[in-house]
């Protein structure tokens, strides 16, 4: 898809009452379209040292079918990022596992949970419920 239009973006950006449709938070002056279903972009090696090299996207996509308005999400910066080419159940997982490996890795939180300032409850996949989902269901209840 080409740059979409101011009213494109407009669209998406409402279609969860001005929220990231993750994390649900108010978005900001700037956020992304994301892919709901990725497209996931083609990446090229480009050398940037003696023995060192960067991945640039190279503008293609593998999933080019995915490019259309209606699978676009708006999304803050920061859970776009995060989510990257992930599919929406991938993503759910990578907040879980992502929490539990950091708190796992982490002297200091492992320290802060020992005495008592951090309490960590297992966590699973089914406990990451996105603001679509709950905006969605929210709609549906209304009707
Ligand atoms: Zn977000």
């Amino acid at each position: 898809m080409t740059k979409l239009t101011k009213k494109q973006r407009a669209v998406i950006r409402e279609k969860f009452g001005g929220k990231c449709a993750y994390c649900g938070c108010e978005l900001p002056e700037r956020w992304h379209a994301d892919h709901v279903v990725p497209v996931v972009r083609k990446l090229k090696a480009v050398k940037t040292g003696h023995h060192t090299y960067k991945l640039v996207s190279t503008g293609e996509m593998h999933y080019p079918e995915n490019d259309k308005l209606e699978n676009m999400y708006p999304a803050c910066v920061e859970c776009n990022l995060y989510k990257h080419a992930a599919s929406v159940e991938c993503f759910r997982k990578m907040i879980v596992d992502g929490f539990r490996g950091a708190v796992n890795r982490s002297q200091s939180l492992r320290c802060a949970q020992r005495f008592g300032m951090l309490t960590v409850t297992p966590a699973a996949d089914a406990d990451v419920i996105f603001w679509f989902e709950k905006y969605q269901a929210e709609k549906e209840s209304a009707r």
